[in-house]
Protein backbone atom coordinates (compact mmCIF):
# COMPACT_ATOMS: atom_id res chain seq x y z
CA UNK A 1 0.00 0.00 0.00
CA UNK A 2 1.39 3.33 -1.04
CA UNK A 3 0.51 6.17 1.29
CA UNK A 4 0.63 9.85 -0.21
CA UNK A 5 3.19 11.81 2.23
CA UNK A 6 2.35 13.45 4.82
CA UNK A 7 4.82 16.02 5.41
CA UNK A 8 5.71 17.67 8.87
CA UNK A 9 4.88 21.38 7.00
CA UNK A 10 0.98 19.87 6.28
CA UNK A 11 0.86 18.72 9.69
CA UNK A 12 1.91 21.98 10.85
CA UNK A 13 -0.08 24.15 8.82
CA UNK A 14 -3.50 21.45 9.63
CA UNK A 15 -2.53 22.34 13.74
CA UNK A 16 -2.16 26.08 12.92
CA UNK A 17 -5.35 26.56 11.11
CA UNK A 18 -7.86 24.55 13.60
CA UNK A 19 -5.81 25.94 16.48
CA UNK A 20 -6.96 29.55 15.09
CA UNK A 21 -10.69 28.02 14.26
CA UNK A 22 -10.62 26.54 17.85
CA UNK A 23 -9.28 29.40 19.62
CA UNK A 24 -11.78 31.66 17.67
CA UNK A 25 -14.78 29.15 18.71
CA UNK A 26 -13.01 29.35 22.85
CA UNK A 27 -13.15 33.42 22.36
CA UNK A 28 -17.08 33.11 20.87
CA UNK A 29 -17.72 30.69 24.11
CA UNK A 30 -19.21 28.20 21.31
CA UNK A 31 -16.11 25.78 23.06
CA UNK A 32 -14.84 25.74 26.76
CA UNK A 33 -11.25 25.32 27.40
CA UNK A 34 -11.52 21.29 27.63
CA UNK A 35 -13.55 21.14 24.04
CA UNK A 36 -10.86 23.24 22.24
CA UNK A 37 -8.31 20.79 23.46
CA UNK A 38 -11.02 18.23 22.41
CA UNK A 39 -11.63 20.00 19.06
CA UNK A 40 -7.71 19.96 18.29
CA UNK A 41 -7.76 16.12 18.68
CA UNK A 42 -10.66 15.70 16.11
CA UNK A 43 -9.67 18.36 13.66
CA UNK A 44 -6.83 18.34 13.24
CA UNK A 45 -6.71 14.78 11.59
CA UNK A 46 -10.09 15.12 9.76
CA UNK A 47 -8.67 18.19 8.44
CA UNK A 48 -4.84 16.50 7.85
CA UNK A 49 -6.35 13.15 6.21
CA UNK A 50 -10.35 13.48 5.31
CA UNK A 51 -9.18 16.85 3.18
CA UNK A 52 -10.41 20.38 3.22
CA UNK A 53 -13.99 19.20 1.65
CA UNK A 54 -14.59 17.30 5.14
CA UNK A 55 -12.93 20.00 7.34
CA UNK A 56 -15.41 21.96 5.65
CA UNK A 57 -18.89 20.12 6.52
CA UNK A 58 -17.21 19.57 9.90
CA UNK A 59 -16.80 23.53 10.33
CA UNK A 60 -20.51 24.10 8.79
CA UNK A 61 -22.05 21.97 11.27
CA UNK A 62 -20.05 23.73 14.56
CA UNK A 63 -21.37 26.66 12.83
CA UNK A 64 -25.21 25.82 12.02
CA UNK A 65 -25.38 24.08 15.92
CA UNK A 66 -24.04 27.60 17.44
CA UNK A 67 -26.31 29.36 15.24
CA UNK A 68 -29.06 27.28 16.17
CA UNK A 69 -28.45 27.04 19.94
CA UNK A 70 -28.38 30.90 20.14
CA UNK A 71 -31.69 31.36 18.53
CA UNK A 72 -33.88 31.70 21.76
CA UNK A 73 -31.58 31.38 24.02
CA UNK A 74 -33.98 32.75 27.08
CA UNK A 75 -36.39 30.01 26.36
CA UNK A 76 -33.45 27.63 26.38
CA UNK A 77 -31.98 28.33 29.49
CA UNK A 78 -35.36 27.65 30.88
CA UNK A 79 -35.58 24.06 30.59
CA UNK A 80 -31.69 23.92 29.92
CA UNK A 81 -31.96 19.48 30.90
CA UNK A 82 -28.04 19.25 30.98
CA UNK A 83 -27.15 21.88 33.41
CA UNK A 84 -24.32 23.53 30.82
CA UNK A 85 -23.93 26.88 29.66
CA UNK A 86 -26.57 27.06 26.63
CA UNK A 87 -24.45 26.55 23.19
CA UNK A 88 -21.22 25.44 24.64
CA UNK A 89 -19.62 22.45 23.85
CA UNK A 90 -17.28 21.35 26.06
CA UNK A 91 -15.26 17.63 25.53
CA UNK A 92 -18.11 15.12 25.96
CA UNK A 93 -19.67 16.63 23.35
CA UNK A 94 -17.33 17.37 21.06
CA UNK A 95 -15.73 13.50 21.47
CA UNK A 96 -20.07 12.46 20.79
CA UNK A 97 -19.88 14.39 17.69
CA UNK A 98 -16.35 14.40 16.61
CA UNK A 99 -15.37 10.84 16.80
CA UNK A 100 -16.59 9.23 13.84
CA UNK A 101 -15.97 11.92 11.29
CA UNK A 102 -12.33 12.18 13.10
CA UNK A 103 -11.95 8.11 12.41
CA UNK A 104 -13.57 7.90 8.84
CA UNK A 105 -10.89 10.70 7.82
CA UNK A 106 -8.14 8.72 9.13
CA UNK A 107 -9.23 5.49 7.04
CA UNK A 108 -9.76 7.63 3.73
CA UNK A 109 -6.07 8.52 3.74
CA UNK A 110 -4.84 5.08 5.07
CA UNK A 111 -7.00 3.03 2.38
CA UNK A 112 -5.48 2.93 -0.47
CA UNK A 113 -8.78 1.35 -2.93
CA UNK A 114 -10.67 4.66 -4.08
CA UNK A 115 -14.18 2.65 -3.75
CA UNK A 116 -12.91 1.78 -0.18
CA UNK A 117 -12.04 5.63 0.38
CA UNK A 118 -15.43 6.58 -0.76
CA UNK A 119 -17.29 3.79 1.83
CA UNK A 120 -15.30 6.23 3.91
CA UNK A 121 -16.36 9.65 2.77
CA UNK A 122 -20.19 8.05 2.85
CA UNK A 123 -19.56 6.98 6.74
CA UNK A 124 -18.11 10.77 7.39
CA UNK A 125 -20.63 12.42 5.71
CA UNK A 126 -23.58 10.00 7.33
CA UNK A 127 -21.93 10.42 10.71
CA UNK A 128 -22.37 14.11 10.65
CA UNK A 129 -25.51 14.79 9.01
CA UNK A 130 -27.24 12.62 11.59
CA UNK A 131 -25.67 15.33 13.82
CA UNK A 132 -26.88 17.93 11.97
CA UNK A 133 -30.08 16.41 11.85
CA UNK A 134 -30.36 15.71 15.41
CA UNK A 135 -28.80 19.14 16.73
CA UNK A 136 -31.42 21.30 14.63
CA UNK A 137 -34.17 19.22 15.86
CA UNK A 138 -33.70 19.55 19.41
CA UNK A 139 -32.21 23.25 19.22
CA UNK A 140 -35.71 24.26 16.94
CA UNK A 141 -37.93 22.10 18.59
CA UNK A 142 -37.27 23.39 21.67
CA UNK A 143 -38.79 26.49 20.63
CA UNK A 144 -41.89 24.84 19.65
CA UNK A 145 -45.21 25.76 21.63
CA UNK A 146 -46.23 22.59 21.04
CA UNK A 147 -44.92 19.82 24.22
CA UNK A 148 -42.67 17.36 22.64
CA UNK A 149 -44.36 14.08 22.69
CA UNK A 150 -41.85 10.76 23.31
CA UNK A 151 -40.97 9.11 20.04
CA UNK A 152 -41.50 5.69 21.45
CA UNK A 153 -45.10 6.58 22.40
CA UNK A 154 -46.26 9.49 21.13
CA UNK A 155 -49.36 9.84 23.50
CA UNK A 156 -46.94 11.08 25.74
CA UNK A 157 -45.95 14.51 26.40
CA UNK A 158 -42.48 15.78 27.87
CA UNK A 159 -40.76 18.93 29.12
CA UNK A 160 -39.08 20.60 25.91
CA UNK A 161 -35.37 19.36 25.25
CA UNK A 162 -35.88 16.09 27.23
CA UNK A 163 -34.29 13.51 25.60
CA UNK A 164 -36.70 10.96 22.84
CA UNK A 165 -38.71 13.97 22.84
CA UNK A 166 -39.98 15.35 18.97
CA UNK A 167 -42.09 18.24 17.82
CA UNK A 168 -43.35 18.60 14.45
CA UNK A 169 -41.62 21.94 14.27
CA UNK A 170 -38.39 20.46 15.16
CA UNK A 171 -38.65 16.86 12.57
CA UNK A 172 -39.14 19.75 9.72
CA UNK A 173 -36.24 21.99 11.12
CA UNK A 174 -34.14 19.13 10.90
CA UNK A 175 -35.41 17.96 7.34
CA UNK A 176 -34.76 21.73 6.17
CA UNK A 177 -31.19 22.13 7.71
CA UNK A 178 -29.70 18.85 6.91
CA UNK A 179 -31.11 19.73 3.19
CA UNK A 180 -28.99 22.18 3.39
CA UNK A 181 -25.94 20.41 4.80
CA UNK A 182 -26.51 17.72 2.42
CA UNK A 183 -26.37 20.01 -0.29
CA UNK A 184 -23.38 21.64 0.71
CA UNK A 185 -21.46 18.19 0.73
CA UNK A 186 -23.03 17.43 -2.28
CA UNK A 187 -21.42 20.52 -3.73
CA UNK A 188 -18.06 20.40 -2.41
CA UNK A 189 -17.59 16.16 -2.60
CA UNK A 190 -20.35 15.50 -5.23
CA UNK A 191 -20.53 18.34 -7.87
CA UNK A 192 -17.11 18.41 -9.03
CA UNK A 193 -16.09 14.93 -8.60
CA UNK A 194 -12.54 14.37 -9.63
CA UNK A 195 -11.10 17.34 -7.75
CA UNK A 196 -11.39 16.42 -4.12
CA UNK A 197 -9.09 19.32 -2.55
CA UNK A 198 -7.27 18.38 -0.02
CA UNK A 199 -3.93 19.43 1.77
CA UNK A 200 -2.31 16.09 0.39
CA UNK A 201 -4.03 15.19 -2.71
CA UNK A 202 -4.27 11.54 -2.55
CA UNK A 203 -6.62 9.99 -5.32
CA UNK A 204 -9.71 11.78 -6.23
CA UNK A 205 -12.87 10.27 -5.14
CA UNK A 206 -14.72 9.78 -8.02
CA UNK A 207 -18.76 9.38 -8.13
CA UNK A 208 -20.24 8.12 -11.09
CA UNK A 209 -22.01 11.01 -13.26
CA UNK A 210 -26.51 10.78 -12.72
CA UNK A 211 -26.08 9.71 -9.07
CA UNK A 212 -25.43 13.12 -7.44
CA UNK A 213 -29.18 13.57 -6.68
CA UNK A 214 -29.16 10.07 -5.14
CA UNK A 215 -26.46 11.07 -3.04
CA UNK A 216 -28.04 14.03 -1.70
CA UNK A 217 -30.70 12.06 -0.78
CA UNK A 218 -28.51 9.19 1.32
CA UNK A 219 -26.81 12.17 3.03
CA UNK A 220 -30.17 13.66 4.12
CA UNK A 221 -32.16 10.30 4.44
CA UNK A 222 -28.85 9.21 6.63
CA UNK A 223 -29.26 12.07 8.78
CA UNK A 224 -32.98 12.09 9.06
CA UNK A 225 -32.54 8.12 10.32
CA UNK A 226 -29.81 8.51 12.39
CA UNK A 227 -31.48 11.62 14.20
CA UNK A 228 -34.50 8.88 14.67
CA UNK A 229 -32.30 5.90 16.30
CA UNK A 230 -30.95 9.02 18.44
CA UNK A 231 -34.23 10.04 19.61
CA UNK A 232 -35.29 6.17 20.59
CA UNK A 233 -32.50 5.62 22.63
CA UNK A 234 -33.00 8.93 24.41
CA UNK A 235 -36.61 7.86 25.15
CA UNK A 236 -35.60 4.21 26.05
CA UNK A 237 -31.97 3.46 27.11
CA UNK A 238 -30.48 6.78 28.17
CA UNK A 239 -29.90 7.28 31.70
CA UNK A 240 -32.76 9.85 33.49
CA UNK A 241 -32.46 11.89 37.35
CA UNK A 242 -34.61 13.94 38.53
CA UNK A 243 -32.98 17.17 40.53
CA UNK A 244 -33.83 16.93 44.02
CA UNK A 245 -33.87 20.60 44.42
CA UNK A 246 -35.80 21.86 41.21
CA UNK A 247 -37.44 19.24 40.39
CA UNK A 248 -36.92 18.96 36.81
CA UNK A 249 -36.51 15.46 34.96
CA UNK A 250 -32.56 15.96 33.75
CA UNK A 251 -29.93 14.18 32.01
CA UNK A 252 -26.90 14.23 34.27
CA UNK A 253 -26.12 12.69 37.47
CA UNK A 254 -25.29 16.29 39.25
CA UNK A 255 -27.86 19.43 38.92
CA UNK A 256 -28.26 22.57 40.80
CA UNK A 257 -24.86 21.37 42.84
CA UNK A 258 -26.17 18.26 44.48
CA UNK A 259 -27.01 14.55 43.19
CA UNK A 260 -29.77 13.51 41.32
CA UNK A 261 -32.05 11.04 41.90
CA UNK A 262 -31.64 8.27 39.00
CA UNK A 263 -34.99 7.96 37.47
CA UNK A 264 -34.03 5.09 34.86
CA UNK A 265 -31.96 4.28 32.03
CA UNK A 266 -28.29 2.48 31.93
CA UNK A 267 -26.30 4.90 34.03
CA UNK A 268 -23.67 4.30 31.66
CA UNK A 269 -25.41 5.99 28.82
CA UNK A 270 -25.74 9.27 28.87
CA UNK A 271 -27.13 12.07 25.96
CA UNK A 272 -23.35 12.14 24.68
CA UNK A 273 -23.03 8.32 24.91
CA UNK A 274 -26.60 8.41 22.91
CA UNK A 275 -24.96 10.93 20.49
CA UNK A 276 -22.04 8.55 19.50
CA UNK A 277 -23.73 5.56 19.11
CA UNK A 278 -26.56 7.48 16.68
CA UNK A 279 -23.46 9.28 15.08
CA UNK A 280 -22.12 5.88 13.73
CA UNK A 281 -25.58 4.31 12.81
CA UNK A 282 -25.66 7.44 10.86
CA UNK A 283 -22.20 6.54 8.91
CA UNK A 284 -23.20 3.04 8.42
CA UNK A 285 -26.78 4.05 6.67
CA UNK A 286 -25.15 5.97 4.32
CA UNK A 287 -22.93 3.64 3.75
CA UNK A 288 -25.70 0.65 3.09
CA UNK A 289 -27.68 3.33 1.22
CA UNK A 290 -25.20 4.52 -1.27
CA UNK A 291 -24.07 0.88 -2.09
CA UNK A 292 -27.48 0.34 -2.95
CA UNK A 293 -26.93 2.64 -5.81
ZN1 LIG B 1 -31.83 21.31 39.46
Amino acid sequence: MILEPIYLSTLLYGFGIVCLIGLTALYLNVLTKDGFLAGLLIGVPILVFGGFDNFILLLTFLILGSILSRIGRSVKRRYNPVGEVVGTRAWPNVVANGFWPMISSVMIYFTSDPAIKIVWEMFFIGSLASMVADTSATEIGMLSREKPRIITYLGSVVEPGASGGVTLLGTLASAVVTFIFGLLAYLISGFNPLTKFTLIGFSPLVYTRGSEAWMLSVIVLAGFLGSLVDSILGASVQVKYRCRICGKNVEVPVHCGVDAEYLSGIRFIDNHMVNFISSFVGGVIAVALASLI
